[in-house]
């Protein structure tokens, strides 16, 4: 059982570490896609910065223009190119803004992440190195179980080592279990007269029908007196009933009927 349970534990212990394996990917996604929105608005930033400098010049030009003019009709027309520009390098000037304060929000969450990724990896590092300790003590502990197994078992028919070990990897519980009275301990099923004649005699290994265990005869007396406790206690009750109420109804109907369920003994 020990072994079985070493084994079972063994393979589980891999399977510890693998949900925060899967949020650490999932991080990574996310890291991914924030980089890429990063990368965006960066790039979107240098868009508009070119667009900027270009209207800024635009400006600058038709501002140094405006001394060369010769009609009023050329000065209306220059202005008006002075005021879009104007109203273009204002709305351009508020979009690197609000641009620039999103690039900074990306570039915190980006580090954060960042970190986040670091110290997962870190402690799925950490817990990797501790599983394998637990794996190493565990390999040990199995291969020392085996030695003793096979010590044990020497002179067992190695069929019957292969069920009994099936048994016990199946319902995780014992493989061999004593039958006391008519009974299986290990599934409480009745068991025929006859079996348990078998049972008893002790010449072959025999497995319950019912849930495959190994079974042995168990002293009858030791079954006997357990149940015998049980009555006992049950009539103990009655007798503390009997005690404080002589005269109730309910008491008469008790006695009766244990009167008949001891006449029925007696036959
Ligand atoms: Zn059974």
């Amino acid at each position: 059982m020990e072994r079985v349970s070493i084994e079972k534990q063994l393979k589980e212990l891999p399977k510890s570490i693998l949900a925060q394996e899967e949020v650490l990917i999932r991080i990574k996604k996310t890291h991914v896609d924030k980089k890429t929105r990063f990368d965006e608005v960066s790039t979107k930033l240098g868009i508009l910065k070119f667009e900027l400098e270009e209207v800024v010049q635009l400006k600058a030009h038709s501002e140094k223009q405006m001394d060369n003019i010769s009609s009023p009709r050329e000065f209306e027309a220059l202005n008006k190119e002075i005021t879009e520009a104007g109203y273009k390098e204002d709305k351009l000037r508020k979009e690197i803004k609000t641009n620039e304060e999103v690039l900074k929000d990306a570039d915190s969450d980006l580090k954060s992440t960042s970190a986040l990724i670091s110290s997962q990896e870190a402690e799925i590092t950490e817990k990797q190195h501790k599983i394998m300790t637990e794996e190493t003590t565990m390999t040990k502990r199995i291969e020392e179980l085996k030695i003793t197994e096979q010590k044990v078992t020497t002179n067992i028919d190695s069929e019957i080592i292969f069920k009994f070990e099936r048994i016990i990897n199946s319902k995780q519980s014992l493989g061999i279990v004593p039958v006391k009275g008519a009974v299986c301990s290990g599934c409480s099923m009745i068991l025929p007269a006859q079996f348990v004649n078998e049972v008893r005699q002790g010449n072959r290994v025999i497995f319950c029908p019912y849930c495959s265990r190994v079974l042995y005869y168990q002293d009858s007396d030791t079954a006997e007196a357990e149940l015998f406790i049980d009555i006992e206690s049950g009539s103990l009750a009655d007798l503390d009933d009997f005690g404080d109420d002589s005269e109730d109804d309910s008491y008469d109907e008790e006695e009766s009927s244990g009167k008949n369920s001891m006449d029925e003994t007696d036959n």
